[in-house]
């Protein structure tokens, strides 16, 4: 059990629902593991926290995010080690990811102790439910919700924050056919496309049903200005190998700061390859293509860690690209190794929790 000084009080299940993962085909985020993290804001402060059965909420039909937005939320992943042993990958990144969602959309931003320790002991709980099966984990969500009954245009005066887990299966992912998208735009500078927060998900998913009533997987978001530059592949980070570059559009008030980005720029340097963080034109992309230096693109974040992509619609024009032997895959093999303690995490970014 990992030990913390934060209070948090435990109410475990008298009966696991563990038993119903056999004959199961996990859907994504559909089948919670048995406990879930609740901690209440109000009067200026973070309450205590509880871990409890995971169970329905009551809320009233004035609360307030359910009417303006205010949702923010984290997916990380927890992992099984060869040595029994629970990864969290990552998990301070997360945190100061999620209190900089927090400050954007007007929220409180909640203590490492409960986010962090928090986090860890409610694994700690459910560790039964990290699969250890290659290529299965137990995604996680924290999430944060303005939980006032009130209709006031205005923050809300109270929140809940709250942790819950699902096991994920491991799934075959086919490489991604993408468009690039000139109607409908993700995000815009100084907008909240930096932070994950509920309506940034909710505006997505018209374009990217349209988009696969067209036939592709999803779409690759352009610029709000000019539609000329290319900024993400659907909710993940998206990279290019053009030469023996690796190249990705920077980060910032349009494109999400993803972890598994960094993890992989990281990686990618460390092994020498060159990394260029700047903006590409979709212009680029057509030339470079044309003379034949574009080889390779990928989606890249937390749930496939790299989605290759096999092709890209611009306009009139489909590219398609090479899914065998990416450059990519290698840097992919050492982020799973590092996080199943295969090989070793110079860059410290296991936690990892002992089971037993
Ligand atoms: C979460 C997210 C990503 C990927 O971030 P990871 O930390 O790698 O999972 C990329 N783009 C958007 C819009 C996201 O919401």
């Amino acid at each position: 059990m990992y030990e913390t000084a934060f209070s948090l009080s435990v109410n475990k299940v008298q009966q696991s629902r563990i038993g119903i993962l056999e004959n199961q085909t996990l859907e994504f985020g559909k089948v919670p593991s048995d406990h879930m993290l609740v901690a209440v804001y109000k009067d200026g402060n973070w309450q205590e926290a509880a871990i409890m059965p995971y169970q329905n909420l009551s809320l009233a039909p004035l609360t307030a995010g359910f009417h303006y937005g205010q949702t923010i939320f984290e997916g990380q992943k927890a992992f099984r080690r060869d040595d029994g042993n629970i990864t969290i990958f990552r998990l301070e990144k997360h945190f100061e990811r999620f209190n900089k969602s927090a400050r954007r959309m007007s929220m409180p931003e909640v203590p490492r102790e409960l986010f962090v320790d928090g986090l860890r002991q409610l694994i700690s709980v459910d560790q039964d439910w990290v699969i250890g099966d290659p290529g299965c984990s137990l995604y996680v969500r924290p999430f944060m919700i303005a939980s006032e009954p009130c209709l006031g245009v205005r923050p809300s005066s109270e929140y809940l924050f709250m942790i819950v887990t699902c096991p994920v299966a491991n799934y075959f992912d086919r490489p991604l056919r993408l468009k690039v998208e000139t109607q409908f735009v993700r995000a815009v500078e100084g907008g909240a496309g930096a932070a994950k927060c509920g309506g940034n998900y909710g505006a997505v998913l018209l374009p990217t049903e349209i988009a696969k009533e067209e036939g592709f997987d999803q779409v690759i978001w352009t610029d709000g200005k000019t539609n000329e530059w290319i900024e993400e592949a659907g909710v993940m980070n998206v990279m290019f190998r053009i030469g023996d570059s690796l190249v990705t559009p920077p980060v910032g008030s349009t494109v999400l700061e993803g972890i598994t980005r960094d993890s992989i720029i990281t990686l990618a340097r460390n092994a020498g390859i060159s990394v260029e963080e700047r903006r590409i034109k979709v212009d680029e992309l057509l030339s470079a293509y044309d003379d034949g230096l574009l080889t390779e693109a990928c989606g890249i974040g937390t749930a496939a860690v790299i989605a290759p992509i096999e092709s890209i619609r611009i306009g009139e024009r489909d590219l398609t690209f090479n899914v065998e032997d990416m450059l990519v895959d290698d840097l992919k093999s050492q982020l799973t190794d590092i996080r199943a303690g295969r090989a070793e995490d110079v860059h410290g970014w296991n936690d990892i929790i002992f089971a037993g």
